[in-house]
């Protein structure tokens, strides 16, 4: 399947735990015979991270697994996606390693400064969320673009469901996935003419350390369990269950390949019917 993308290069930002979303999409991506280059903060980390960051050893780890299961190119790349100097210095290791790249995956995300109410969010905490989430997209994306020209390519954002539903007490994240979903449409129509489609893909409840994170809040403001939290989400979506990052990253696979060549500017859920829309 996906057959492609053999030998074509992809970026994965957050892709450097195993337990998370872009590692799943990564692991996909190589599966698919893709180059991988394996971006996280490593130990360019910032401070006062909520949930714990991946360090460089494990990208390495991550990196060399790729190459010897998967028999690809892969690159460990330590990259802070807020700072363009380290996006530069990426984009010119990518240039040198595999001259192109075909499919770029936006992915890196995080909340700071919650549970608060707008009102009373911390201004700094506020700005990081939206450096995080939504600049980021915007940095990356202008930096890979003179690398994503001359083939046809693909972006793929990873926005979320709180970008279409308004959460309470994660304001910034909200506003800053409701940013990615736009700054995708627009991207999506402005890069169409130079072979280059643009998604965002909305995930809901999946099973990673963010999600475990946000159940140890709730389990806070509740005076509950993570499990009593859990079992309770479980109650609004549709199919009964978190969904696993494996899943998604079958949705970026299909969107990084020509199975979904007429696909451009859409928000695609992934969210076990949690949110239905006409
Ligand atoms: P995660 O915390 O496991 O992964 C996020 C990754 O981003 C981490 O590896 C982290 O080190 C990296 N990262 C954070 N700040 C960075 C920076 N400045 N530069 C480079 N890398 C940075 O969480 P996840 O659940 O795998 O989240 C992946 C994406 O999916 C995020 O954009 C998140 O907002 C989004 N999302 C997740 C869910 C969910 O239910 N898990 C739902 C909706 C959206």
């Amino acid at each position: 399947m996906h057959d492609d993308l053999k030998g074509k290069t992809a970026l994965v930002t957050g892709s450097g735990k195993k337990t998370g979303i872009g590692y799943a999409i990564a692991k996909k991506l190589a599966e698919c015979g893709m180059n991988v280059v394996i971006a996280d903060l490593g130990e360019v980390s910032g401070k006062g991270e909520q949930i714990r960051i991946a360090t460089s050893s494990e990208m390495e780890e991550i990196a060399r697994s790729f190459e010897r299961e998967a028999g690809v190119g892969a690159i460990a790349c330590a990259c802070d996606v807020t700072d363009t100097e380290s996006i530069a210095r990426m984009m010119e290791r990518i240039k040198e390693k595999f001259g192109r790249l075909d499919v770029l995956c936006n992915n890196a995300g995080a909340s700071f400064g919650v549970p608060n109410s707008v009102i009373s969010y911390d201004g700094a905490a506020w700005m990081k969320t939206i450096d995080v989430n939504l600049h980021s997209v915007f940095h990356v994306s202008r930096a890979a673009f003179p690398l994503m020209l001359g083939a046809p390519a693909s972006i793929i954002n990873t926005a979320s469901r709180a970008g279409k539903v308004p959460p309470i007490f994660n304001g910034a994240y909200a506003v800053a996935k409701a940013g990615v979903i736009m700054l995708t449409k627009v991207m999506a129509k402005e890069l169409a003419g130079a072979g280059i489609r643009v998604n965002a893909v909305c995930p809901a409840q999946i099973n990673t350390d963010l999600e475990k994170w946000r159940f140890g809040l709730e389990a806070q403001v509740f005076n509950s369990t993570v499990e009593e939290r859990e079992k309770e989400m479980c109650k609004t979506i549709p199919l009964g269950r978190l969904g696993e990052p494996v899943e998604v990253a079958d949705l970026f696979a299909f969107l990084a390949s020509r199975e979904s060549a007429y696909i451009t500017g859409q928000a695609i859920n992934i969210c076990g019917g949690q949110l239905m829309e006409l």
